[in-house]
């Protein structure tokens, strides 16, 4: 089965992109950010990642490339080595400490870094005569909302400050204040885009991402661990319609200064999940039940249903989900045996999927 993606004509995209682009990714070396660059240097465009490696794998990007730059190092730290006469015409920030179990394991971190390593790049792209640039937002920002589906205007409704899970909404939530204040005072070109459950090639399970940590357990036929009893629900869409839509979004003029919810529309419980990934992929693995309080830590609040209203990015960029959730399972599966998993260099597997440039 062939699934196609598209950093392809297929999307409307609002701007001249026949020159080469000099982009700037932050996280780049991350999952979705190496998606991200793959599809823009296969436009032809130059990308300059920063990255400091805290979760991303330098493998995740080719070694060689002429137009790839890598540089590791801290976001705040990078940007101000970056010569004035240094130009970008893009920026798209996706660094950040993500992932509920590391954000629980290193709240300081975590915080600081979501906070501080974005404001800085917001400053830069003031400061450097307001370059547009995409923030990477986060379905948390809803908080503990039981609105389905979730829609950009919606109030959003968290726990106590005690609960460090919060820490994580919260920050992607000024982050969007800080990227919408530079909109309207500076009126910096800025498009946030709130990702719900993006999944495929490339996503390690190590820091509590579901799919890859359940596709791995079934590969090793063992027990597949569904936190809670399973009736949790979730949209997955996959990594390459998402990170397809991001140069979209970013040259689309009317996006800036607003919010997009970006994910899947198919609810699949994590139960479901659990016995569809079994189903894929062929294995003897049991499910086994493990209650929040011994997964995270006691207290731990989820949410029954996230599910994004995907209307505004639909009207905005003809957005929709191309990827289904069976070829991505397939997908994980092919690049955890081909490659061992983790640390792969996802650059050198092949995936049937079609990346076409815009021009
Ligand atoms: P990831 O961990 O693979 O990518 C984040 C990248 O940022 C990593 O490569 C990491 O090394 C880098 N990084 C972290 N702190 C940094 C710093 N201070 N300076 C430089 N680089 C730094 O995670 P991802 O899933 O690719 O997430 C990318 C973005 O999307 C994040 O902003 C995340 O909050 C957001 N997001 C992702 C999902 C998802 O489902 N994957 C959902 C919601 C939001």
């Amino acid at each position: 089965m062939s699934a196609t993606s598209s950093f392809d004509s297929s999307l409307a995209s609002h701007r001249d992109t026949t020159q080469p682009l000099r982009c700037l990714v932050t996280g780049g070396a991350g999952f979705i950010g190496s998606h991200l660059c793959k599809g823009l240097l296969d436009q032809g465009h130059d990308v300059t990642v920063i990255d400091n490696l805290s979760t991303g794998r330098r493998i995740n990007l080719p070694e060689h490339h002429p137009c790839l730059r890598f540089i590791q190092s801290d976001l705040a730290a990078a940007l101000p080595a970056l010569g004035k006469g240094e130009l970008f015409d893009e920026i798209y920030h996706l660094a950040a400490a993500v992932g509920v179990k590391l954000i629980i394991a290193d709240p300081i971190n975590s915080i600081e870094t979501n906070i501080t390593q974005t404001s800085a790049i917001l400053r830069f792209a003031h400061e450097r005569g307001g370059i547009p640039i995409l923030i990477a937002s986060s379905s948390e920002v809803y908080g503990k909302s039981t609105k389905v589906p979730f829609s950009e205007e919606d109030d959003v409704h968290y726990g106590s400050t005690t609960v460090t899970r919060w820490s994580y909404a919260m920050s992607k939530a000024v982050d969007e204040y800080l990227a919408l204040a530079y909109h309207q005072q500076h009126a910096l070109p800025v498009a946030i885009a709130r990702f719900f459950n993006t999944v495929g090639p490339g996503q390690v399970g190590d820091y509590g991402m579901v799919l890859p940590r359940f596709v791995q357990q079934a590969l090793n036929s063992e027990p597949i661990e569904v936190y809670g009893d399973g009736s949790q629900s979730r949209c997955f869409c996959d990594v390459r319609d998402i990170a397809a839509a991001l140069p979209v979004l970013l040259r689309t003029k009317s996006a800036h200064g607003r919010v997009f919810n970006l994910g899947g529309q198919t609810p699949i419980t994590i139960q479901e999940l659990a016995q569809r990934i079994i189903y894929n992929v062929g294995s003897s693995s049991i499910i086994k039940h493990i209650p929040y309080t011994q997964a995270y830590a006691p207290g731990f609040e989820d949410l029954a249903i996230r599910r994004p209203d995907t209307s505004r990015v639909r009207s905005e960029i003809n957005f929709s989900q191309r990827i289904g959730l069976d070829q991505t399972i397939a997908d994980v599966a092919a690049w955890i045996t081909a490659g061992k998993g983790p640390g792969v260099a996802q650059w050198n597997v092949k995936w049937d999927v079609k990346m076409e440039a815009q021009r």
